[in-house]
């Protein structure tokens, strides 16, 4: 009998299932049968329209919360990033310390997308307007502190040093976990390791996955030493009260050097390329592929052996318009919406059919992904007025320009004419390949030291304009714009006249409902609810004057100083906004809650009936928002992989011996301990 797999949500998570589904090799002939072959049928069925081909031109460009957005929409055109944009690039080392995100960096090089990765420069002296007072990172000193209060001279270093005196608690460059299956110990067992004074709300011993970040932040560094941490990282997500042992790992300064790359194309394209891909290996399988778009799942139950589902449409959301059956499902979407879906059957009698998302365990457990809205405001102009070779540069110009070596690069330098020798020495040196530069005369030092020879004048000029970046950053400030991006001129169309992208504001949290506050502008009435606006499934929006003003305003300040008119940042040529915290995903990213055990999580929630006694349904939960990765592209995949390998049979993609792609579940030391007293007991007694 034909099968049918049904997905529902069309951005990593299930892209991925459905890329896997179609291409996964199975373990054993056990896994054969569930396996799609042809004459199955697979649904791909999601809420928004993506513009993944010439078959679905969409409303935006593909990726769910990844969605690049082109100048004028033209795909030759400089782009911003209004979603995620970036990866951490794995060099392939299967070694447990080795960071990189895995899947997505193999990922892309399946899909043959090698070519268009590129560096995402990170700045290594960032720009800071924190409390009206502009400074880079190298000039914050005793003699010039930040502007906060904070106790053993903390504002005499980087903001980020909070983090660290937090991390020692438990964590330092010598002890503590190093390996992913270490951190996945460290978030069932980490506790503080060291004696805390005694007017410290926390003591030694206490288990760090019970305590919020926030209120052990604000315990170590006070309300000074706090602030100082939160407004100088730029991302208020990283701070709130979330569960503090997995926040020790995303803020761990002790990771090895992080690389991270994106796309030429816009991070959009890995998605357009899956869904090619799908089609093609569909073709290929002789499976059907059933793409809906623009159709939301709007509840789901399960009923004999089957799934039995409804859906509704893009115009109208919540009423059902349909009722179908399949062999299994994916719900490959986050929190927010899977409770709308759960909510359309929880009052309902449902004789016959078992209701496997509205039990109280899979509510708590649901309920472990905070959700973190977030807002991007994506700007561009005729002209990069905030470089330092800007026509009349800023006083604070932003700190972006520096050098890098990639394989990019090594091409260039071939065509000019490089030696074969130098650019071998260049390349086998990892001191310098992919490694960034931020000053001229240490880069060329370095490149003649890996030669072992001068570099002729020529060579020096090739060489710097061949490896020089001027483009991402980012600089933070305390005001609503939080962070500034600096997209530059990337355009693939070389000819065209150039245009420049700014990402205006980055912001997370409460900073989201400032701007939300600005979207209309005066005299405007709101005429349509918030639970309908699905900006986030149409594309950025563009925003009223006001808003536009004030963003210029809050720029000018960052880059030209405190009182500076909004006129010295010139009138941008387009500009658009994305609010994360908009339906369906109501959250750009999500953060696991304290006080759940979330390897248990993790494991569990990826098919929540084996919460509920007794039950057992072919419904998968897959994406971000319960990942060992949460925020990143990297956490969808890992999820999805997951069930694969464990529920159907499928090998996993790459080895996972050192990277479990989700959490294992790891037995508390307090019931290893309960279990080894009674076998002492028990001992005893025999
Ligand atoms: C501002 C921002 C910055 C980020 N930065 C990065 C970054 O730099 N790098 C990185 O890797 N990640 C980043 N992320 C995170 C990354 O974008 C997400 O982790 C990832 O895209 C989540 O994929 P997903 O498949 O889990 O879910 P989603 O992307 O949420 O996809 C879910 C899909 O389900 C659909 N859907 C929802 N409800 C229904 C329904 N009822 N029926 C049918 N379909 C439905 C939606 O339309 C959507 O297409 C960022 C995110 C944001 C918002």
């Amino acid at each position: 009998m034909a099968k049918t797999y049904s997905i529902f949500g069309a951005g990593a998570a299930g892209l991925y299932t459905a890329w896997r589904l179609l291409n996964g090799k199975v373990r054993d002939t056990g896994a054969k049968a569930k396996q799609l072959t042809a004459g199955d049928t697979l649904d791909l069925i999601d809420f928004g329209h993506y513009a993944f081909n010439d078959k679905n031109k969409g409303t935006r460009e593909p990726g769910a919360r990844v969605c690049t957005w082109h100048y004028k929409n033209d795909p030759d055109n400089s782009y911003l990033e209004v979603g995620g944009m970036r990866y951490s690039y794995w060099n392939g080392d299967n070694d447990g310390k080795a960071g990189g995100h895995r899947l997505v960096t193999t990922v892309i090089k399946k899909l043959g997308l090698d070519k268009y990765a590129v560096p995402f420069n990170e700045s290594t002296n960032p720009l800071y307007y924190l409390r009206t007072k502009n400074m880079y990172l190298n000039q914050i000193s005793s003699n010039n502190p930040a502007p906060y209060n904070v106790d053993n001279y903390g504002a005499a270093a980087s903001p980020d040093t909070g983090f660290n005196i937090v991390e020692n608690l438990a964590v330092t460059a010598h002890s503590g976990p190093q390996t992913r299956a270490e951190w996945c110990n460290f978030y069932a067992n980490g506790v503080i390791k060291v004696n805390m004074p005694d007017g410290s709300a926390f003591k030694k011993g206490d288990k760090l996955s019970d305590i919020g970040y926030w209120n052990l932040m604000f315990d170590q560094l006070g309300t000074e030493g706090f602030n100082y941490t939160s407004d100088g990282n730029g991302y208020s997500s990283n701070v709130i009260n979330w569960n503090s042992a997995v926040a020790f790992q995303a803020n761990n300064e002790f990771t090895p050097g992080t690389e991270y790359k994106t796309l030429t194309k816009g991070y959009s394209y890995m998605f357009t390329a899956l869904f090619n891909a799908i089609e093609d290996l569909a073709k290929e399988k002789g499976v059907i592929l059933n793409y809906k778009h623009n159709t939301r799942l709007h509840s789901i139950l399960q009923v004999g052996d089957k799934i039995r589902y409804t859906t509704a449409s893009r115009e109208n959301p919540n009423k059902k318009n349909g009722v179908f059956e399949t062999d299994a499902a994916w719900m490959a979407m986050s929190r927010a919406p899977i409770e709308k879906v759960a909510q359309a059957t929880r009052y309902e009698d449902l004789e016959g059919a078992v209701d496997v998302l509205n039990t109280s365990k899979v509510q708590l457990y649901l309920e472990s992904a905070i959700l973190q809205p977030s807002y991007k405001i994506g700007m561009f102009f005729h002209e990069p007025w905030w470089a330092d070779n800007a026509k009349t540069p800023p006083t604070y110009p932003a700190q972006i320009n520096g050098y890098e070596i990639t394989q990019d690069v090594i091409e260039q330098l071939r065509k000019a004419g490089f030696p074969e020798q130098y650019l071998t020495d260049i390349k086998k040196n990892t001191d310098i390949f992919e490694t960034p530069f931020a000053s001229t005369d240490t880069f060329v030092k370095a490149v003649e030291l890996a030669v072992n020879q001068r570099l002729t004048v020529e060579q020096e000029k090739q060489l710097l304009l061949a490896a020089h970046r001027n483009t991402i950053g980012p600089s933070v400030t305390d005001m609503p714009i939080r962070q500034v991006v600096y997209f530059g001129d990337n355009a693939l169309n070389k000819e065209a006249k150039k245009v420049y992208g700014l990402l205006a504001a980055y912001d997370d949290e409460t900073y989201a409902s400032f701007w939300k506050g600005m979207e209309l502008g005066p005299n405007q009435p709101r005429l349509r609810p918030t639970s309908e606006d699905f900006q986030t499934l149409d594309g950025p929006r563009e925003p009223s004057k006001a808003m536009i003003k004030m963003l210029r305003t809050q720029l000018a300040a960052v880059h030209f100083g405190p009182q500076s008119d909004y006129t010295f940042v010139p009138e941008p040529l387009e500009t658009r906004f994305m609010d994360w915290s908009l339906p369906p995903f109501n959250a750009g990213y999500h953060a696991w809650a304290a006080h759940y055990d979330v390897c248990d999580v993790q494991q569990k929630i990826r098919k929540p009936s084996s919460l509920n006694p007794g039950q057992d349904a072919n419904i998968f939960i897959v994406g971000e928002a319960y990942s060992n990765d949460q925020a990143w592209v990297e956490g969808a995949y890992c999820t999805a992989e997951s069930v694969l390998n464990d529920f159907f049979g499928i090998e996993p993609l790459i080895d996972d011996a050192e990277y479990p792609f989700i959490c294992p579940y790891v037995q508390p030391e307090k019931e290893k301990e309960k279990k080894s007293n009674k076998n002492v007991e028990a001992a005893e007694i025999v």
